[in-house]
């Protein structure tokens, strides 16, 4: 599978739709989901082209691995859900078919704000 240029987060990573952000660095982009499943329903994206977490495993560098994961936290202290600054929350990835995945530019849900619930239906 080859990564299309033509999804929805890489028309926000181009600029080309508009966002919510919550933050941005030179790893990742993180705003809010459109369609919020909880209280807090933030998306982290790496800025790399990488269809799925797998993709992201085998062909993302240390340094963007790392950013993602740094990202994530960095975002959940912003809005004030991560372990140190609030309750917690959930940090989860669907993976293609399966997984339920509809956008095919990996990105972590972030749900918080309220307890998350039943882990899967
Ligand atoms: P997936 O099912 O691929 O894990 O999740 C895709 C998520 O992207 C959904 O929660 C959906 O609401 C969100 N989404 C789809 N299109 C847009 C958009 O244009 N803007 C934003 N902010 N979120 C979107």
């Amino acid at each position: 599978m080859t990564y299309d240029d033509k999804n929805i987060f890489a028309k926000i990573l181009r600029g080309e739709i508009p966002c919510k952000k919550i933050y941005e660095d030179e790893y990742v982009l993180s705003f809010y989901d459109i369609n919020p499943q909880k209280k807090i329903h933030a998306l982290v994206i790496p800025k790399g082209k990488f269809i799925d977490l797998d993709d992201f495993a085998s062909k993302a560098s240390e340094k963007e691995i790392s950013g993602l994961i740094k990202g994530i936290n960095t975002v959940a202290k912003k809005l004030k859900i991560s372990s140190d600054t609030g309750k917690g929350y959930r940090a989860l990835a669907n993976i293609n078919e399966n997984g339920g995945q509809e956008v095919p530019h990996l990105h972590f849900h972030l749900f918080g704000g309220e307890k998350v619930g039943k882990m899967v239906e």
